[in-house]
């Protein structure tokens, strides 16, 4: 008694009766219980509902032949989904073999099909189903760890906003992408007022979650797709804001100071019994005679005087300007 092949779904396709119930008995004594499909149609039909595994797919078919076949079911199969396809036909011309191929075949049997050759073939197709079916799984949990790996790679580990490679990725793009469109790019730096006093009180945890909470509070306020809110590193942070001139930056910027404020994360030695922060913007058209780095450096500057002027506060500086 030859091994049992349960599990493994097979359609055969096939018109003529006595060919039908020979395959049948052959596929039945090694478990297999195929289900029939008598015509191109009816074939595509089970094919969509039920997924088989292995196809004995005949030629010669009342509606179509089995060539057209092949080629719509490898058109509605997914990338995760694998079908042997196996022809059958009494024809023995190489062309045949060589079409069956093309047409997305993976294998020929000449009929009248014997019980030996079918029931091997029918095992070597099982064999290869069963290590596509593992190379999907395999392939799956690659993407996946790469996409996880992407994230980390690209994501802060406290505050889970994008961390200062994916910043500079980012305003490389950006920068090259307004400039086409010759509109205002805006950089916004933040930085914690007082933040070591804070540490020193309250004990660098709970600074590590006071940190997420700014974070949070900054990436709350750049929803369009050009915009990213990043860690710039220890308690800065960083807005880029696309197609976003001075007006619009300062006006964000006084968005995100006053809702962190309104927060109310206590520090009593901030002067205003809360976390504050001070931020400094700077905007400007790109152009190929200008620098982005130029444009941090001078967020930056601003954010120093920011500092400079008393803190909890937002002010801008000019491209280029103070350096
Ligand atoms: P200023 O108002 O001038 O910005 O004063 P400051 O105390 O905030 O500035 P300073 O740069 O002297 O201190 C920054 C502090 O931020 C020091 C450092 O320990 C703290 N810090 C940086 N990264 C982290 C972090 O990941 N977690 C915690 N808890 N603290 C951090
Ligand atoms: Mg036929
Ligand atoms: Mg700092
Ligand atoms: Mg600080």
């Amino acid at each position: 008694m030859a091994k049992k092949l349960d599990k493994l779904k097979v359609l055969v396709v096939e018109d003529s009766k006595v060919a039908i119930k020979a395959i049948t008995g052959y596929l039945e004594d090694v478990g297999v219980y195929p289900q029939i499909a008598e015509t191109g149609r009816a074939a595509i039909e089970l094919y969509r509902n039920e997924r088989p595994d292995i196809i004995l797919l005949d030629i010669i078919l009342p509606d179509t032949d089995g060539f057209e076949v092949a080629k719509e079911i490898r058109r509605l199969q997914n990338q995760d989904d694998w079908t042997a396809i196996i022809f059958l036909s009494v024809m023995s011309k190489d062309e045949d073999l060589v079409r069956g191929i093309e047409a997305g075949g993976d294998d020929y049997l000449m009929k009248p099909v014997g019980r030996v050759v079918l029931q091997a073939k029918v095992r070597a197709m099982y064999r290869l189903v069963q290590m596509q079916r593992a190379l999907v799984k395999l392939t799956g949990q690659l993407n996946e760890a790469n996409g996880e790996l992407q994230r980390l790679s690209t994501t802060d580990g406290l505050t889970g906003i994008a961390n200062r490679r994916m910043f500079d990725e980012s305003l490389d793009r950006e920068w090259r992408r307004c400039s086409r469109l010759k509109k205002s790019l805006s950089v916004i730096l933040f930085d914690v007022d007082f933040f070591k006093k804070y540490n020193d009180k309250y004990g660098h945890q709970a600074g590590d979650e006071c940190l997420k909470l700014v974070a949070k509070e900054v990436a709350r306020t750049a929803p369009r797709p050009g915009d990213l809110a990043a860690r710039y590193g220890g308690e800065e942070f960083v807005l880029i804001l696309a197609e976003t001139d001075q007006e619009g930056a300062c006006w964000v910027a006084e968005l995100v100071r006053q809702n962190l404020s309104a927060l109310n994360i206590p520090h009593g030695e901030s002067g205003h019994n809360h976390v504050t922060i001070s931020c400094g913007v700077s905007s400007v058209v790109p152009g190929d005679e200008l620098s982005m780095e130029k444009l941090v450096k001078s967020a930056d500057i601003a954010l120093y005087i920011a500092k400079e002027h008393g803190r909890n506060r937002v002010e801008y500086l000019e491209y280029g300007q103070g350096d």
